[in-house]
């Protein structure tokens, strides 16, 4: 196909969308030798004094790093990023219990945000092909002609063609709009029933609050808080809860009083005036899943990121999976039959507590030790592999069966094989019943004394 510059033009691919997503995808299409144009509908963020984001700091995992490596980015971010070994549990009386995240060794980053988008802008502007273009917000396209208009924040308009159209505008995708009114495009978008809130730890004494190279989770059934470490030595502590929960709080005594039910351990380390203030600093905000098929309409335009898949945040996915869409869409240019499977609140918000949940976490932990190839882990898959979501997660289920049908049968086995042997060697009733007597005159004396 010619494009728009004439027969001897590059082809010009316009990436609407400067945020994670859009800004890394920039930079494989520039190094692939596109004439790339990136449209944002922000000022750019690099110049401005606060800069509206969507969390304070992320989850850099496996998925994410291997994007960033294809250019050259990955030992830049690393660097400048916080290693999580693993989650560190707090209980209502104040105990903390770590439990990895993988094997020795394997970790998951927290990165600040505003600072990978800026990065990953001025990675792209070293494109010379590349063009980078802040308070542009696409109105509308045509998929027949891949014309798109957008309206700067003065009102003017500005029509700009291009061979090829990348989606990276977010989970309410504007270029996603013209995907709906085509026939046989799927599209659901599923809001939970929690709502987000950040509040700061600040450092104490010129240093971390807690133990810095955890993602610190306070697990409350209904509802939790997480923490993430930050460079400048505080945590943003994010709190998932319905938003019901959350209308119910409506003074700073309130809040208090609420920290003191669920988070006592938290009141002294965010400080009791900035709880009090910082509650009420803005409202909690929602989360949506977004679930589209196909991502893209013909060669003229795909969708990437939250615009084509977001997910809610408990899996800390939604940036290494729009990541890996810019490798895989490198890999295999039209192939972006990617299964997303939504993963639940619930893993993190109740699982993490169950007793049940800690056992199967050693055993499926011992029997990736002992079978590495053959049994591994859920999260390791996710976040350590590149192993496609889908086959993650049918993987996963086959191993549950196998290893719940073990322990199954395992136990069984124990019990038959305890009675079998009870019966067989019959145990001394009376070396049994010393103890206990003894046990019970204690307990008498104990009552008593
Ligand atoms: P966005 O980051 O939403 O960027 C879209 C960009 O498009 C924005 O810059 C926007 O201004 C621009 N735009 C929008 N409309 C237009 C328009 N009409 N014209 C031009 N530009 C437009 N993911 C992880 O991997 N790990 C985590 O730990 C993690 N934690 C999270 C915690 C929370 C609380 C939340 C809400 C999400 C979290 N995520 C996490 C998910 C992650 O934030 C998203 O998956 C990621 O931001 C998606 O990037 P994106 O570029 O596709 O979309």
């Amino acid at each position: 196909e010619e494009s728009p510059g004439g027969p001897s033009q590059k082809k010009v691919v316009a990436v609407v969308g400067g945020g994670l997503v859009g800004a890394l995808n920039a930079c494989f299409f520039a190094k692939r030798g596109f004439d790339v144009e990136l449209f944002e509908t922000r000022e750019d963020i690099r110049q401005a004094k606060i800069v509206r984001g969507r969390s304070i700091n992320l989850a850099l995992s496996h998925r994410g790093r291997q994007a960033l490596k294809h250019v050259g980015m990955e030992e830049k971010i690393v660097s400048q990023g916080i290693p999580m070994h693993a989650r560190m549990i707090h209980s209502l009386n104040g105990k903390q219990s770590p439990i990895p995240y993988g094997k020795k060794g394997q970790y998951i980053l927290s990165v600040d945000r505003a600072n990978l988008n800026k990065e990953l802008l001025t990675a792209a502007e070293t494109y010379p092909n590349t063009k980078l273009n802040f308070d542009r917000k696409l109105q509308d396209w045509s998929a027949e002609t891949g014309l798109m208009t957008f309206v700067r924040s003065d009102g003017s308009e500005e029509q700009v063609e291009a061979d090829l159209i990348v989606g990276c505008d977010g989970a309410f995708s504007a270029i996603r709009k013209q995907f709906l009114r085509r026939s046989r495009f799927n599209y659901s978008q599923t809001y939970i029933p929690h709502g987000y809130m950040e509040l700061t730890m600040p450092p104490i004494n010129g240093e971390f609050a807690m133990k810095p190279n955890y993602l610190h989770i306070w697990p409350r059934n209904t509802f939790m808080m997480i923490a993430l470490p930050n460079l400048d030595k505080t945590f943003t502590c994010t709190l998932f809860m319905p938003f019901e929960e959350f209308e119910k709080i409506t003074t700073g005594d309130e809040v208090i009083e609420f920290f003191q039910k669920y988070f006592p351990d938290a009141i002294p380390l965010i400080g009791v005036d900035a709880l009090k203030r910082d509650y009420f600093r803005l409202p909690a905000q929602a989360m949506v899943s977004v679930k589209c098929s196909p991502y893209h309409i013909g060669s003229k335009c795909v969708l990437m990121g939250d615009a084509a898949h977001a997910v809610v945040p408990f899996y800390g996915q939604g940036m290494n999976a729009g990541f890996e869409d810019c490798i895989v869409f490198d890999e295999i240019m039209e192939q972006f039959n990617e299964d997303f499977t939504q993963y639940e609140l619930q893993t993190m918000r109740a699982h993490v507590n169950s007793k049940w949940f800690l056992f199967r976490k050693h055993i499926d932990n011992l029997l990736h030790f002992l079978m590495p190839k053959t049994i591994i882990p859920l999260y390791t898959m996710v976040t350590f592999t590149r192993t496609r979501y889908h086959e993650a997660v049918a993987r996963w289920h086959w191993q549950d069966r196998v290893i719940n049908r073990g322990l199954l049968f395992s136990a069984t086995g124990a019990l038959l094989g305890g009675s079998f042997l009870l019966i067989k060697n019959p145990p001394d009733i009376n070396k049994l019943l010393v103890p206990a007597e003894k046990m019970w005159s204690r307990l008498v004396a104990l009552r008593t004394s």
